[in-house]
């Protein structure tokens, strides 16, 4: 990534801002720490709760330097020591004692207890354009019986995340940076950043798209395949004006893969970008032929690779057509390389082995884009001889639940089924072989701030694996 965003960062910590900035590492952004503009007091923090102190570390900076920041503000919390040491993580033992002495003095409370349960919390608070948001992160997991290990900074020693046997002082920094409260956070606070930076919502109306066809640096293009079952559209030789076809199976595949619709090299697919004409402040207009199908795929890659103004057109081609709009005979040629530089986000895409790895760690909760009765085993697998049912611990969500009428349900149902999903951690989709998983996936994108992915070989990759475990409810 070229030109990273300056955020200031409220804080003195060291190890804060450099695991933030690894954190940030594959994002638009980069943590700028205050010293560097010349604050190097501390920062009073008197508040009643970690959101108060954030806010307040926040606000003294913006104050202070009148620029865009954030403050960060963590702790602590053990189950049975009500919850301490809470606001008093860093001074636990006293205000000027170690962190050692603060390790010490949690081991020694927790000596006749049997629970042993906790969780580190961080509260992170942004200003940016007159704009205040706060964003939490939670890792659970229980404290150790002595210290272990030498990475990382304060209790990470005698923290052990769920689903782990390591502590975070001795996991590498890759994955505390992955899993932990402060990664969390920072996650879902770029999360926001991009889609407040981005010039299109996610999904768009065929009326908008009328409205705006001719705005500046916008192109639309055709990524429509046929379905998994081989159903084509009625409509497959017609194209929106302007279109360009797209062709995701033959340009946007790993084609070295045995598996339908891998993820391609990163290389590949910006040179695939390029020739499709699209630069780095293209307006990028996706739809397919069948409404709502492989067209949020080519969103997922585009975004996965790191383009900033990707939408999807909610109905695609068929709602264009009964909207009464223009449609040609044949697409467009695209004129000319597009300058597209692809910095790939590797955590949007998830490996057969973080699944498998998933089924004791629990990192992230997965959901799964096929029918209930694929998901249950009752209704045959579409591709010949593959086993049926589900990955342990996945939920079903068919993508048929996210749509109506061939176009994405409102805004507040898929917020009611966000919402009945009850997850507030890390999710990945899944489907038959990750192109309808993104159907799910960007049905919540626009408003969900928790880290999402696709889990790119799906069930197909699953279930040939004789070693994984399934379950079959049939
Ligand atoms: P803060 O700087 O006021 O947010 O205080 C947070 C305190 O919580 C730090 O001084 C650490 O002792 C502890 N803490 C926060 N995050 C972590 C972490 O990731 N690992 C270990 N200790 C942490």
């Amino acid at each position: 990534m070229t030109n990273k965003k300056d955020l200031v960062f409220a804080t003195g910590n060291e190890h804060k801002v450099l695991e933030v900035n690894q954190i940030l590492k594959e994002s638009a952004f980069v943590a700028i720490p205050m010293s560097e503009k010349g604050v190097h007091e501390d920062i009073p923090e008197t508040g009643e709760t970690m959101e108060e102190n954030a806010w307040q570390k926040a606000d003294y900076l913006k104050a202070k330097l009148g620029v865009d920041c954030f403050a960060e503000d963590s702790g602590l919390e053990i189950t049975a020591l009500n919850m301490e040491p809470g606001i008093y993580t860093a001074r636990y033992a006293g205000p000027q004692r170690s962190h050692d002495d603060n390790m010490d003095k949690v081991l020694a409370n927790l000596k006749r207890k049997e629970d042993r349960s906790a969780q580190f919390r961080a509260v992170v608070t942004l200003i940016v354009n007159g704009e205040r948001k706060s964003f939490e992160g939670i890792v659970k997991g229980q404290i150790a019986t002595g210290r272990r290990g030498t990475g990382g900074f304060g209790y990470d020693p005698i923290f052990i995340p769920a689903g782990y046997e390591e502590t975070f002082a001795q996991l590498p920094d890759e994955v505390k940076n992955t899993i932990s409260h402060r990664a969390r956070a920072i996650e879902a606070m770029t999360n926001y950043l991009n889609r407040k930076d981005a010039k299109v919502p996610s999904i768009i109306s065929v009326d908008w798209l009328k409205e705006n066809i001719n705005l500046d640096n916008l192109v639309i293009f055709d990524a429509s395949t046929s379905t998994v079952n081989g159903n084509a559209s009625e409509y497959s030789n017609q194209y929106l004006p302007n279109a360009i076809k797209a062709n995701l199976k033959a340009d946007f595949v790993d084609t070295e893969s045995s598996l339908p619709n891998t993820f391609p090299d990163p290389q590949t697919s910006q040179q695939a970008i390029r020739n499709l004409g699209i630069n780095d402040n293209s307006i990028v207009v996706v739809y397919d032929n069948l409404g709502l199908y492989s067209s949020p795929r080519f969103w997922y890659l585009l975004k996965a690779l790191g383009h900033r103004n990707v939408a999807v057109l909610d109905g695609g081609l068929p709602a264009w057509i009964k909207a009464g709009y223009e449609t040609k005979a044949a697409p467009e040629v695209s004129e000319g390389l597009g300058d597209f530089q692809a910095s790939y986000h590797s955590k949007w895409l998830k490996t057969k082995e973080e699944v498998r790895n998933n089924l004791a760690t629990k990192d992230f909760q997965l959901i799964d884009a096929r029918s209930k009765g694929r998901f249950d085993a009752t209704e045959a697998e579409p591709r010949a001889g593959l086993r049926g049912g589900h990955i342990p611990d996945s939920l079903s969500l068919p993508y048929t639940e996210v749509l109506e009428g061939g176009k994405y349900k409102s805004e507040a149902d898929r917020k009611a089924i966000w919402n009945s999903l009850n997850t507030d951690q890390s999710v990945a989709f899944t489907c038959g072989s990750g192109m309808t998983a993104c159907i799910d996936m960007l049905a919540f994108y626009d408003f969900v701030d928790v880290p999402m992915s696709i889990f790119d070989g799906s069930w197909t990759e699953w279930a040939l694996d004789q070693t994984l475990p399934i379950v079959s409810n049939s």
